[in-house]
């Protein structure tokens, strides 16, 4: 595991500018890789993506947003459940993650203690999901695919034995960051579960290796389907050649891309995020070339819930600080 800057010398090439910025930064936002991850980097490129990933940048410390725009803390009868939806809560299960992506929305939880899930807490989501009649129950975290497998399987079976819950949806990284973690045992666990789906993130054809596809394979074998949420992210995919050969090699591999976000206007995050327009344009191009099988939807995220982009066409207008979209009665701005 990587987790110091001497660490990331050794599988990155790294300038001394780059070295000096990311000094600033890891006392704020620190870093962390796995080796196999780290190993997909090409060397010789200074704009690698993986890189880009991974290595912290002066950028983090330089937004000035909110840490939780979508006040997913805020909606939350029980700590570590949100209930924003009438019929879906979500479930947040540690805050540990084998990679840190410096573009995650969820960058405020690095700086708690370390959480895991327990038993007694799970026990309290699963009576209030029972209560509330839920349908579709979306685990994620930090990564839950590493909170250790007694817990995860007390989780799956307490949410299989509700019978109002018919979907559980993991947002798992590991096929993507450590796909030796997604252990035999593991897998076998989901599938008990039954109602078990996999989101996972792939961002770059870079990261669909020998390896990933190998954990796709065998949860598909298990009957759990995998599905895949992008985002759309500055420097990384943001053009149309690479997000062309991520989604069709996705669809290769079985893994149908969902949904391309733009980027969250999320604190020390916001300066991986595209304009709206640039989305659109690649996207349009891009059904040009690939079936309706391999096109995500391109959505932004708000705090009143996602817009579809394309191909629903939401309206929006821009304004002197971004943009004003309208959902139901309500108008929703975003930067
Ligand atoms: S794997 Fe997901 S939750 Fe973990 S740091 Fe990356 S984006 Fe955030």
């Amino acid at each position: 595991m990587l987790s110091t800057l001497n660490d990331f010398k050794q599988y990155f090439n790294l300038t001394e500018e780059e070295i000096e910025e990311a000094k600033k930064v890891i006392d704020t936002f620190p870093v962390r890789c796995t080796e196999y991850y780290a190993s997909l980097a090409n060397r010789n490129n200074l704009n690698d993506p993986i890189k880009k990933t991974v290595f912290p940048t002066e950028e983090e410390l330089k937004n000035t947003l909110s840490d939780d725009p979508f006040k997913e803390e805020g909606q939350s009868p029980i700590p570590g459940l949100t209930h924003k939806y009438p019929d879906r809560v979500l479930i947040v299960t540690t805050n540990y993650c084998p990679v840190l992506c410096r573009f995650c929305m969820r960058k405020r939880n690095w700086k708690k203690e370390p959480f895991v899930i327990t038993k007694e807490q799970i026990d309290e989501m699963a009576k209030y999901i029972k209560v509330t009649r839920v349908r579709d129950v979306l685990i994620s975290g930090g990564e839950p695919l590493t909170i250790p497998d007694e817990i995860l399987e007390y989780l799956i079976l307490k949410l299989k034995e509700i019978e109002t819950v018919e979907i559980v949806r993991i947002g798992s990284r590991l096929p993507v960051v450590a796909p030796n973690l997604l252990t035999n045992k593991k897998i076998k666990i989901l599938e008990k579960g039954e109602k078990v789906w996999l989101n996972t993130h792939f961002n770059h054809p870079a990261e669909v290796t020998k390896g990933s596809e190998e954990a796709v394979k065998k949860l598909l074998k298990a009957g759990i389907p995998v599905n895949n949420q992008a985002v759309l992210l500055k420097g990384i995919n943001d053009n149309e050649e690479t997000l062309y050969k991520l989604f069709s090699t996705l669809q290769r591999i079985k893994v149908r891309p969902y949904y391309l976000f733009r980027c969250d206007p999320v604190n020390s995050v916001f300066h991986f995020a595209t304009s709206v327009e640039k989305g659109l344009e690649i996207m349009r191009n891009l059904k040009k070339r690939l079936s309706p099988l391999a096109l995500p939807y391109y959505a932004v995220d708000t705090y009143k819930g996602k817009i579809i982009l394309f191909p629903e066409g939401a309206k929006y207008s821009k304004t002197g600080k971004g943009y004003l979209f309208k959902i139901a009665n309500t108008k929703v701005s975003l930067p």
